[in-house]
Order: structure tokens, then sequence, then C-alpha cells
């Protein structure tokens, strides 16, 4: 029982946690945005090269070939 409990208490500071960055991103302008390999999904093993701000780290944007092409180089 004690696990439930634990479970359901970490799954709602969870929410809290995801609420809270969905705010920071929303507010954010994204002055700056860098390049960086991140994973396709929160559950996925699959890395990708994207566009994010680097303030917030949101997903602001899908490279070109040539800029996934330039990242790969450096
Ligand atoms: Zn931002």
């Amino acid at each position: 029982m004690w696990k439930s409990n634990k479970v359901a208490g970490l799954l709602d500071k969870k929410q809290k946690i995801k609420r809270e960055i969905e705010k920071i991103q929303k507010d954010c302008n994204h002055p700056t945005k860098s390049l960086k390999s991140i994973r396709e999904r929160v559950d996925s093993h699959i890395t990708v090269i994207r566009w994010v701000c680097d303030d917030c780290s949101k997903l602001v944007g899908y490279p070109s070939k040539q800029e996934t092409d330039n990242f790969f180089r450096e």
C-alpha cells in the first residue's frame, strides 16, 4: 500500500513540475537557440537534432539537412 501512495505522490509532483516547465516555456521569448541532440520523446531512445531554446530548453524548430550536417561535422 505504501508503494502506491508513494507513486501517487510522485505522479502528482511530476504533474506540478510539468506545469511549471510549461509556464516558464510559455513566458519565454526564446531569445537565443542552439542545435542540440535531444531524445525524440521522453520515453524514446532515439536522439534527434533540434533547435532548442538556451533559456527554457523548449524545442523551437527543426534544422535543415545542411544545419544537421554541420552539427555532426563540429
Ligand atoms: Zn525559451
